[in-house]
């Protein structure tokens, strides 16, 4: 069977030439006669690969040397408890901006710890769902950080302005929103994201913190969750995922090839244009969501005849369109364009959407 154009939210596609790089490695990695999979990571090749996986990743994102990177497990809800963990302490409240499923998800799992405030910034524009401007975020003062998510993978709604909230201590989820365009890490001192949709295979989570945030816990916290700790063992505290490490390295390697951020940005945002151009086009697909909100990674529309939506995913499947469904708890269709979203695999999709349209509707 010939590869299909996957449009998975997560574990989400990769792109080909990782995968072919990966396979033609798989058994003899670095000319050690074995995978990557079957070595020490301690070893001086790996520790090496490591080396430069983080140090690609800096070029990428320009993240100077006070931010640390962390390569850690546990997923992005691993980082809903080791964010209150770590950082709760003067106040042992937080501010936690509520714009969808994920971030709604960090707060709940943030109140084991602390009073969390929750900030709720939907909001109804000309009828269409919104973001309040962070302009008009209520902030409260004495907060130890902020929460919040700028893309909401399940409901294709952004946050594109980026926080400038002087010296406050600003997280981010990014977990569908990371690489996807450039960022000035300034604005942020934590900012963590799960790999397994705009970086490589489930398993490695990213965190990315200025070092100032490195000293402040003083709680009892399971080691493995303690960023002073995972800094100082350098990312192995325990064993890490070692093949999502050195895969996440050749995704890394493979988005410098293209350009860098500045690069794929393009393609990003041509990709969401030219999809959302086809929704809005059209008479039988719509997008709820407020122009300015509109994730361009995540991609939500639904079908005016409901009946359709089934006929729609079969015979999207039937023409190598996969995992278009949307979430089980909103419905609808759901095309995730990450990064290894190739434009060919846009431009299908919408010819598919096209004749499927003239054709049933
Ligand atoms: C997928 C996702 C998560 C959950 O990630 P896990 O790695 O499964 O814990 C959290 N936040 C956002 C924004 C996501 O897209």
């Amino acid at each position: 069977m010939s590869r299909i154009y996957n449009f998975s939210a997560g574990p989400a596609t990769l792109p080909e030439e990782v995968l072919s790089i990966a396979k033609k490695d798989l058994k003899n990695w670095n000319k050690m006669g074995a995978s990557v999979m079957e070595i020490s990571h301690r070893s001086k090749e790996f520790i090496c690969m490591t080396e430069e996986v983080e140090n690609n990743l800096r070029i990428l994102l320009n993240i100077p040397m006070s931010y640390k990177i962390l390569f850690v497990q546990g997923g992005a809800r691993g980082q809903f408890s080791a964010i209150p963990l770590n950082l709760l302490k003067n106040y042992n409240i937080a501010d936690y901006i509520c714009s969808g499923y994920w971030s709604n998800s960090a707060v709940i799992e943030s109140k084991k710890y602390c009073n969390s405030n929750i900030l709720n910034v939907r909001t109804i524009e000309n009828g269409k769902k919104s973001i309040i401007p962070m302009s008009h975020w209520c902030l409260n003062d004495k907060v130890d950080y902020i929460h919040y998510c700028p893309n909401e993978t399940i409901e294709g709604i952004a946050i594109h302005e980026e926080p400038k909230f002087d010296s406050k201590i600003v997280v981010g989820d990014f977990s569908s929103f990371i690489l996807s365009q450039p960022i000035n890490i300034n604005n942020y001192s934590l900012i963590y994201a799960g790999a397994q949709k705009n970086i490589g295979p489930s398993g490695i989570t990213i965190v990315i913190l200025h070092e100032k945030l490195l000293n402040i816990s003083n709680r009892i916290l399971p080691s493995f969750l303690n960023y002073q700790i995972l800094n100082k063992y350098k990312s192995m505290f325990n064993t890490p995922p070692t093949f999502s490490w050195y895969l996440a390295g050749l995704v890394f390697k493979w988005l410098i090839d293209k350009g860098g951020i500045n690069e794929i940005y393009k393609i990003n945002r041509l990709k969401a244009k030219l999809l959302y151009e086809a929704i809005d086009n059209s008479n039988l697909y719509f997008n709820n969501i407020n122009i300015k909100n509109r994730s361009i990674m995540n991609v939500t529309f639904n079908l005016s005849k409901i009946k359709l939506e089934k006929l729609f995913l079969k015979e999207a499947l039937k023409n190598g369109l996969y995992a278009l469904k949307g979430h089980s708890i909103i419905g609808g269709i759901r095309a995730s364009i990450y990064n290894a979203m190739p434009l060919d695999g846009v431009k299908k999709l919408i010819k598919f959407m096209l004749n499927f349209e003239k054709k049933y509707f």
